[in-house]
């Protein structure tokens, strides 16, 4: 069985701790990306929402899963179940350090999750503790300034990437 941690990175000036606006396991927080079928390869056309707060029931055996989605051109179908408690905040160490910060682990049965996008819902704070919140990131971009610090703050250079894990 593969996993798959979604790690995210950026360049944060005068900034820490970016995450979800309810931090990594938000129930209500939606991630989006794409996925592509294990059988025959096709990438979904559009991103599948999937958040902790949305279970649907599995059809065979027990517990909930997060989404059941059918592959539009072989039919399978998969199942993509969110594992809380894994994620931490994107920090500055971080990003001095090149590092990426795990945000949030997905077990994909059938699928394997492709291009994760930043969307809305977003805080961050900077380094002398002033609280951005909700945030939008689908620009790519996010800059403000920090009056407490008297300087300015911005996000960007937004990466991500799904790591499989065993
Ligand atoms: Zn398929």
């Amino acid at each position: 069985m593969v996993n798959f941690m979604l790690k995210i990175s950026a360049d944060l000036e005068n900034l820490t701790n970016l995450q979800p606006q309810g931090g990594c396991d938000d129930p209500s927080f939606p991630y989006l990306f794409k996925l592509k079928c294990g059988r025959c390869g096709e990438l979904s056309q559009k991103e599948t929402c999937v958040s902790l707060g949305d279970t649907v029931p599995l059809l065979q055996g027990k517990g909930t899963t997060n989404l059941v989605q059918k592959c539009k051109f072989c039919m399978r179908e998969g199942t993509v179940t969110m594992i809380p408690g894994k994620g931490r905040p994107l920090t500055q160490e971080d990003c001095e350090g090149g590092k990426f910060a795990p945000l949030m682990l997905f077990d994909c049965r059938g699928y394997e999750p492709v291009g994760f996008v930043f969307g809305a819902g977003w805080k961050v704070e900077s380094l002398e503790g002033t609280k951005f919140e909700g945030i939008d990131l689908s620009g790519d971009d996010f800059s403000e300034y920090d009056e407490k610090g008297e300087c300015p703050v911005m996000i960007s250079n937004l990466r991500s990437t799904f790591e499989p894990v065993k």
